[in-house]
């Protein structure tokens, strides 16, 4: 039997185990999906113990996803992000991707949005650094916009660095100006997580737009219902979370992964929190 997991603290409520055993079934795989839940400053001494156990792919989460970059051989995109969320051990020595990143392009791609123009992300923490460069590498532009402006200067000059595209970096006070031209927005804070609050204006949202929230817990929060109002295309947090579980799959066992069965197993596991 082949084991994956994930790594965090906590990961009580992790619905990666059922949608990662699920794909299992479907692909008829003799495999197992466990937590880990070492403690806070453990990070790297899980994943050379997962080595040495001969487990064979590991998910990494908070707060981990940036301690761990040192203990693997990292992707180019995984180190220019900063932070490793799968770790691949069928390599030697074992291989740190970034996912999320690819979550975010498959889960606007799933939808039929064009990846052309320019992309708002709002968020400059783990999930910001991830969409940025995601599109920016897809061949968008990108406003960065972030509460402390700070970060998002700082990110918009790392993406700039590794893509050469044209990546600027804001506070949250022109937000809406940037919202109404651009094609893609993406909400990278946890706003809309705790409240019924959304980080954009509902009146600068409009039917050209695509609008991806990595909050999916909610499922359906304030800024979709008002991207929806908008005529805007939506894609809720779970599509997000779905490809990062994808891809990381397909990256562990070779295989196509089976997307429908993972993307029920997932939002049965939501609905059912
Ligand atoms: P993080 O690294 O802690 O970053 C949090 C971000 O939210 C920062 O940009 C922070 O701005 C901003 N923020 C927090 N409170 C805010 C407020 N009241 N007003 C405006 N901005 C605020 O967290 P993360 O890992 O990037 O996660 C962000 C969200 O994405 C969470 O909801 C998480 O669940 C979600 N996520 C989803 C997926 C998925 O697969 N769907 C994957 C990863 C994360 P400052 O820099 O100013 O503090």
């Amino acid at each position: 039997m082949d084991v994956y997991g994930l790594v965090g603290n906590p990961v009580g409520h992790s619905l990666s185990p059922p949608m990662h055993e699920a794909a299992y079934d479907a692909l008829g795989l003799d495999a197992r999906y466990v937590t880990f839940e070492p403690p806070a400053d453990e990070g790297a001494a899980a994943v050379d113990a997962a080595a040495t156990l001969g487990v064979r792919g590991l998910n990494v989460t908070i707060p981990f996803k940036q301690d761990v970059v040192g203990a693997v051989a990292t992707t180019d995109l995984a180190a220019t992000i900063g932070a490793v969320n799968t770790i691949d051990f069928g390599t030697d020595p074992p291989t740190g991707h970034n996912t999320d990143a690819a979550g975010v392009v498959r889960a606007l791609e799933h939808h039929g949005v064009d990846l052309a123009g320019t992309a708002v992300v709002v968020g400059a923490g783990g999930a910001g650094r991830a969409a940025a460069f995601a599109l920016a590498d897809a061949g968008l532009d990108i406003d960065v916009a972030n509460r402390t402006e700070s970060r998002a200067l700082d990110l918009a000059d790392d993406v700039v660095a590794a893509t050469g595209r044209d990546v600027a970096g804001h506070g949250l006070d022109g937000l809406a100006a940037l919202v109404a031209d651009a094609d893609v927005l993406v909400n990278a804070t946890s706003v809309g997580m705790e409240e019924d609050r959304s980080p954009v204006p509902a009146d600068a949202l409009h039917a050209d737009l695509a609008v991806l929230d990595a909050v999916y817990d909610p499922i359906e929060t304030r800024l979709l219902r008002d991207a929806a109002a908008a005529g805007a295309t939506t894609v809720d947090g779970a599509w997000m979370l779905l490809f990062q579980g994808v891809e990381a799959l397909e990256i562990w066992t070779g295989e196509r992964a089976p997307v429908e069965a993972m993307n029920t197993a997932l939002r049965g596991a939501l609905s059912s929190q």
